[in-house]
Order: structure tokens, then sequence, then C-alpha cells
């Protein structure tokens, strides 16, 4: 673990917080197990698992807020920047109250895969505050924000690390950022993705995660011979990912029955009105509040539907509720939503799991092309991006596919040992 900046404090490294409880840790140790799992089936020994799993830097500071009004706050921000041998680190910025370095850990990791499985030349990292921005003004947002990039900034950049949008980021965030470190580097757009179009972000950056869901989610699906038109699905969180998976599998003739936000659910079984609804959510209007008959969150995993799409936080199916689940095909738009234990529980019952490498890797392919077309500052159409989209996760999902009929394994064994394969060639090419 190497450290280089004096604003900030250096973490321990994995081995550091094993007291933490089950459930703030189940994110990293969710990954790891997959992770430790691909290694063995790989061949490789105890020493090659944990040298890969080690974060190269990982980086604590305090962000103090004078709230507006007038009392001052103080909140811990952290970036692990997990590998770069197949590029720079790449990674999320996540605003959100439960943050932690071991959240942070396995989630800077689990993009070190993503990149490697979707090939695109980055590595892995990802950055956290532990605030909450539902209760912080714009100005309070913005002011942390910038504390966030004057404190970090050396160690991020076009050539170094790029952040992007996470829960509780968005585009306004990737601005601030982009501002922050403009000021101090001149104008480079690349040193974040998933900014507004009018500061140089991609169109059709915002739609990429969700919109890859689907495509993914029709690929494997109509690889059978079968369709999707017709078939239920039950989506929990309606943010960015939530929304526009609704939106793409709506139009492709799903009957959206159930959605939900922090707030609770709503269900209807004969198919919801995704339009009015999305158009609600922006308004402003929570899920709960849409009048439609409420469903717990709970209970919205348990539904019996098609397609269930986790697409809000970590860790929502565990192996308490794992046996209550009946959708035959879980598709993972959140980061780590199906515990590990879980995951063994249901592929045991013979339900297939789309795993979130491959299936929200939409968003980080078209950051990908964001930063491309950053670097060039020439940029693409609608149509350009979109189609590229389409055709690298068709690529990557008949590979998983490919790679889990010959092996005889399921979905997420095969994608996890595609990338760690890339991962663990490329580590060992470049020298450590
Ligand atoms: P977001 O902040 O836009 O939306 C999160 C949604 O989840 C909101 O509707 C929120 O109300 C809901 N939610 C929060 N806590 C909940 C709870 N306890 N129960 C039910 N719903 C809850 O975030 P997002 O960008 O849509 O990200 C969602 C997930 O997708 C995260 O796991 C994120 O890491 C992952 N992801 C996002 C992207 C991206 O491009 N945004 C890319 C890859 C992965």
């Amino acid at each position: 673990m190497a450290i280089d900046d004096d604003l900030t404090t250096p973490v321990g490294g994995p081995a550091a917080s094993t007291a933490a409880p089950e459930v703030a840790r189940s994110a990293r140790s969710t990954h790891d197990a997959f992770f430790e799992s691909a290694c063995r089936s790989l061949g490789y020994d105890n020493a090659t698992f944990e040298l890969l799993l080690l974060a190269a830097r990982e980086i604590r500071s305090e962000l103090p807020l004078r709230r507006d009004d007038g009392s001052i706050e103080v909140f811990n921000a952290y970036r692990v920047q997990h590998h770069n041998a197949r590029g720079p680190y790449k990674g999320g910025l996540r605003f959100h109250p439960d943050v932690d370095i071991d959240e942070v850990r396995g989630l800077a990791c689990l993009m070190t895969l993503k990149t490697a499985l979707v090939d695109i030349p980055f590595g892995g990292a990802k950055g956290g505050v532990d605030c909450d921005p539902a209760r912080l003004s714009a100005r309070e947002l913005e002011q942390l924000t910038r504390k966030y990039t004057s404190k970090f900034h050396r160690l991020i950049g076009p050539n170094l690390d790029i952040a992007a949008p996470d829960i509780g980021t968005d585009a306004r965030v990737m601005a601030w950022i982009q501002d922050e470190y403009s000021k101090i580097y001149g104008y480079d757009p690349g040193v974040v993705t998933g900014k507004p179009v009018l500061t140089g972000g991609s169109v059709g950056r915002e739609e990429a995660t969700g919109l890859g869901v689907s495509l993914v989610l029709d690929r494997l699906v109509t690889g059978r011979g079968e369709s999707l038109a017709g078939r239920t699905a039950a989506i929990q969180g309606f943010g960015n990912v939530g929304c526009h998976a609704a939106d793409f599998l709506d139009r492709l003739g799903m009957h959206i029955v159930a959605i939900s936000d922090h707030t609770g659910g709503v269900v209807d079984p004969a198919g919801l009105p995704i339009d009015e609804c999305i158009r609600r959510v922006r308004g402003g209007e929570h899920i709960a509040a849409l009048g439609a008959e409420p469903i717990a969150n709970a209970d919205l995993l348990e539904l019996d539907v098609d397609v269930l799409i986790p697409a809000a936080i970590s860790s929502v199916i565990t192996a308490s509720n794992a046996p209550a689940v009946r959708a035959r095909l879980i598709v993972e738009a959140a980061n780590s939503p199906v515990t590990a234990a879980a995951d063994a529980l249901l592929t045991a019952r013979g339900v297939e799991i789309v795993p979130d490498i491959l299936a929200n890797a939409g968003g980080v392919i078209v950051s990908y092309y964001e930063w491309v077309q950053n670097l060039q500052q020439f940029y693409w159409s609608l149509d350009q991006v979109h189609e590229r989209l389409a055709v690298r996760l068709d690529s990557t999902t008949d590979a998983v596919i490919d790679e889990a009929d010959r092996e005889q394994i399921s979905l997420r064994s095969a994608a996890y040992r595609i990338a760690t394969l890339r991962v663990k060639d490329a580590f060992f090419i470049a020298g450590f």
C-alpha cells in the first residue's frame, strides 16, 4: 500500500477490520468469497489470491463541513485504488451514511473484475463519504464534494483514477469534482465520467447501466430461443439504475409488476404504468406515495415473478430470505445484492443469477466511451454510443454463457473466472 498524500490517512490492509458486524462487512465478504472461489477454480495458490485481493492504495480523510445552520459536522471520506495493471483506476463515488472502508474495499475490487470482464482498459477503484445526501442542502453537498476533491486531487486524474456517480451522487456531483480539479490542473474533463453532457459528458451515459441490464437479460433469454415479452419482473430501487432498467424492459414488453425505493414499494399484478411512475418520481414523488397497492421492500423480493431485479443496495438477499425467493432468474443490477450464502442456496435450487459484474457493467462501458471522447475531444452520437454498448455487452454475455456451459458452472462463476484470469495475467506480466 503506497501513501503519498500528506492530507490523508492510510487505513489498514484487508485483514484490518475483522470485528465489524456481518451486515456492514457483507458487500466485501460476499465479493471476496466469489473472488476466492474463482482463484481456486483457476488453480491459483493462496499467495496469488491474497496478492490479487490486496488494494494498491487506500486513503481515508476527514471532511469538516460548515452546515447551513452554522454548526460543523465532520464526515469520513475514502478512496480505495485496487488494481491498475490493465489501465487507470476507475470507480464510482458513493455518498451514503453506511459507507465504511470495508465496503469501499470490496467495491473497488469488484470494479477491477468488472472492467476486466468487459475488457476495457481500466483497473478498479471506489470512493465514498459517510454522509446522507438527503439531509444536505445543495450548497452543503457542493462544499462537501469540493472538499473531497481538494483532499484527493493528487491521486485522481484522467490517467490515474477516474470517478463516476454511484449511490447518492450524480452528474452534478461529477461536475463539481471536474470544476475543482480544473482549478488546479486546467481543463481536463476525463477526470470524471457520468458528468453532464454540457461539461463534456457522453450522451447515453445516464441511462447506460439500466439499458445494460435490459441488454444482458434480453441476450440471455433470446439466446435460448425465448422472449421477454409478456414476462413479469419486480425491481427493487428506482434511482438511476432501477428507473432506466424498468423503462427499457417495459419497452421490450415485460410487465413490471412491482417497483420500490427506500420509502417502500407498489405492486400491480397486471403491470405498472412505468412511464407515469418515472415521470412522477422525477417530479419528486416517492414510490410509496404513487397510490397503487403498497408492498414492503422485503415482500417485493419474494414475489412470484419471472425476473427479480435488485437495483438498490447490497446484501438484500441473504441466507434468511433466499429460501422465500420465488423468481427463477435474478439480475443483479445493484452491486452485491445477493450474499455468498444466499448465492449458494439459490444456485442449489436452480435459481439462475446474472452477476453484478455483467448485469450492471453498461455504466462503466459508457464511462469508458466518455473517457475516450474526452481524450480525443471528439464526440459521438447517441446511436453510436448505444450501438457500441450493445455490441460489447452482447459479446461479453455470450462469452460468459459459453464459459458457464463449457465448465458446467454458474454464470457468476463463469464471469469471475474470465475476469480473474485477465487481471492475474496483466498483473503478472506487468510485474510488481
Ligand atoms: P441511486 O442513488 O440513483 O438510486 C438508489 C435507489 O435505491 C433509490 O430509488 C433509493 O430510494 C433506493 N434505495 C435506497 N435504499 C434502499 C433500501 N434500503 N431499500 C430499497 N430501496 C432503497 O443509485 P443508482 O445509481 O441507481 O445505484 C443503484 C445500485 O446500482 C447501487 O448498488 C450501485 O452501486 C449500482 N450501480 C450503479 C451504477 C450507475 O451507473 N449508477 C453502475 C453500476 C452499479
